[in-house]
């Protein structure tokens, strides 16, 4: 059994493969030191991911795990387009369990695997953390630091009336994945099947890191955000932050073919696509006239996109919603709410 420090020193080796220019010190001292530059703005943002709230152990594959540790956050950092550039991760390990005390070097090995696998990918160096030990169960804590250019952060709080509401990638597909995986389905790497992949899309989403920094860079997008508590929760979040209202065209909302694995129904799969959580797509609205340049930017990206609705002035109805043929009805579908009883 390795000691904590044995521990941290595997992750610093591991770390510390990957330079980055605005990075002084990593991980060694009592806190990682970053320059900073002139015109530009950090964003921060931390996730934490608690073991049967968040994720459990016994669906989870150690290396998608720490691949969805660092996703999660890198989708935050996209979603204000920016761009990630350094990360922390705190770990409190359970005492008692298959891999209390640090002991299973094989469950941290995978881990770690599929964690630096996406930071890498994305050019991300892990710069600190903590470790902690906990009487409950494993609790992740992910977090992100990037960065943009003064001024250009992109916030719910932009949208404007007449805007276009947008969506990049399909929805439910996440949802679908949770589904089956409740329903005893389980990982299996070999298989390529529908299933799979929507279990895939649970477990390890893809952040849309590099559509995310392009729409914050160009400019073109007036308010984002990443749809982890569901399309219609986050299209709501945008409402109440923006002070405006929108319609959503049921017919446009993509919807993921996952989503037929689970229900035949076109309404019951309108409804997991748009009240389903973790997609980590992007949702935003933009000036119609922008639309097409907003497409160029997905295709290049190799991201399928949508118009789903339009912006509107805030009246008396609810401010989010759907129309299908005749007049738009309220959108009562809610997202997931860490409160909810
Ligand atoms: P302190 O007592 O100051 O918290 P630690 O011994 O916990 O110091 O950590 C030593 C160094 O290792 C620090 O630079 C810290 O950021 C880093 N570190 C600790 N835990 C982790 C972790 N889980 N992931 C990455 N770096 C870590
Ligand atoms: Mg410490």
């Amino acid at each position: 059994m390795k000691s904590e420090f044995a521990f941290i020193e595997q992750i610093k080796k591991r770390a510390a493969t990957r330079r980055a220019a605005d990075l002084r010190l990593g991980i060694g001292d009592d806190a990682a030191i970053l320059r900073q530059r002139e015109g530009r703005e950090t964003l921060v943002t931390v996730d934490l991911l608690v073991e049967d709230v968040d994720f459990k152990l016994d669906y989870a594959i150690p290396h998608w795990l720490g691949h969805k540790a660092l996703a999660v956050s890198l989708s935050d950092i996209a979603a204000m387009g920016g761009s990630p550039k350094f990360s922390l991760l705190t770990l409190a390990i359970p005492k008692q369990s298959p891999i209390s005390n640090l002991q299973s070097e094989n469950f941290w090995e995978a881990f770690f695997e599929g964690y630096f696998a996406l930071a890498s990918e994305h050019g991300i160096v892990l710069v600190g953390g903590d470790i902690s030990s906990t009487l409950g169960g494993l609790a992740l804590d992910s977090m992100v630091i990037g960065h943009c250019a003064a001024g250009k952060a992109v916030r719910r709080s932009g949208a404007r009336v007449g805007d276009g509401v947008y969506v990049t990638g399909a929805l439910g597909a996440s949802a679908s994945g949770l589904r089956l995986l409740l329903d005893g389905a389980r990982v299996n790497e070999a298989e390529a099947s529908p299933a799979q992949s929507a279990i895939r899309a649970h477990l390890r989403s893809a952040p849309r890191v590099e559509f995310g920094r392009l729409a914050g860079e160009s400019g073109l997008a007036h308010s984002m955000i990443d749809v982890s508590d569901g399309l219609a929760q986050d299209l709501l979040h945008i409402c109440e932050e923006s002070q405006v209202a929108a319609i959503l065209d049921f017919d446009a909302v993509p919807i993921a073919e996952a989503v037929k694995l689970v229900t035949a129904d076109a309404d019951a799969a309108f409804s997991l696509a748009v009240g389903g959580g973790e997609d980590f797509e992007l949702l935003l609205t933009a000036d119609r006239g922008n639309e097409q340049a907003l497409f160029d930017l997905a295709s290049r990206c190799e991201l399928p996109f949508a118009r789903i609705g339009t912006i509107t002035a805030r009246d008396g109805a609810h401010p989010v919603r759907v129309s299908h043929g005749g007049d738009a009805k309220p959108l009562s579908i809610r997202g997931f709410d860490h409160f909810d009883v």
